[in-house]
């Protein structure tokens, strides 16, 4: 079953052709990761899916529904960014529950989710602290937290480990992967890193220009790259 589809889709800011002519079927459960350099087209592409840009040509399914005009809020998705930022007055937990609260869940509901993401991320101690009493790697845990107890059938993560440190991002790569395999939901992840995306996709896209060049996965890409972009892109250390 498809869990997201791109058929024929544009982007274009005045002149520019951010996205260009982009058909990608993703598969439900799939890890796909979009790749490529900066202003590629990444962030666009899944800003549309997310429904905080608008679309100039083309559809975009989630399941069988065409979303074109469906609001953010209305789609089965939930997305973490790079430079997410918490609610530094609120503790963990709040940060965790606002979205709920905003979508007028019930009290018992929104404590079985934050406790269920805290328990899956490792932050159950965390939950009275305030996001200044964190690290970087617990609060970047937070805010994955506050994507999954919305309990979306699709995750987007645009270049969420950006801002970590080396050492740290490595080891997160790692709980992505797992976070993946447990919670069993479709994820769409974009970054510029070249080892990223092929330690932790199902199947990589990688786009040029707005276009993408290859849809494969990490060993086909590497031994039978279709370009010399491609060959390039991959083979060159991050
Ligand atoms: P990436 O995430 O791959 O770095 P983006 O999707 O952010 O690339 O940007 C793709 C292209 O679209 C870039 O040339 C960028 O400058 C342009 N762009 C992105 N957002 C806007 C916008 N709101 N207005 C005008 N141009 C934009
Ligand atoms: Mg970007």
């Amino acid at each position: 079953m498809a869990s997201v589809t791109l058929e024929h889709v544009y982007k274009r800011f005045g002149d520019l052709v951010a996205v260009k002519d982009q058909s990608l079927e993703i598969k439900d459960k799939e890890f796909v990761v979009l790749v490529g350099p900066s202003g590629c087209g990444k962030s666009t592409t899944l800003r549309m899916i997310a429904g905080l840009e608008e679309i100039s040509e083309g559809d975009i399914k989630i399941g069988d529904n065409i979303v074109n005009d469906v609001a953010p809020k209305d789609r089965d998705i939930a997305m973490v960014f790079q430079n997410y930022a918490l609610y530094p007055h609120m503790n963990v937990y709040d940060n965790m529950a606002f979205g709920l609260k905003l979508r007028k869940f019930p009290k018992d509901e929104i404590e079985r989710r934050v406790q269920e993401a805290a328990d899956i991320l490792g932050i159950e101690q965390l939950l009275e602290r305030k996001p200044k009493q964190l690290s970087g790697g617990q609060r970047q845990r937070v805010a994955l937290g506050r994507a999954i107890v919305r309990e979306p059938q699709v995750f987007l993560m645009d270049e969420p480990l950006s801002n970590l440190d080396a050492k740290l991002r490595v080891q997160m790569r790692t709980e992505l992967s797992k976070l993946h395999d447990e919670l069993q939901t479709t994820m769409i992840y974009v970054t510029h890193d070249q080892t990223e995306a092929m330690t932790m996709g199902d199947r990589i896209v990688v786009l040029k220009d707005g276009v993408i060049q290859q849809v494969d996965d990490p060993l086909s890409l590497y031994n039978h790259p279709n370009n010399m972009f491609v060959g390039g892109f991959i083979g060159s250390p991050a």
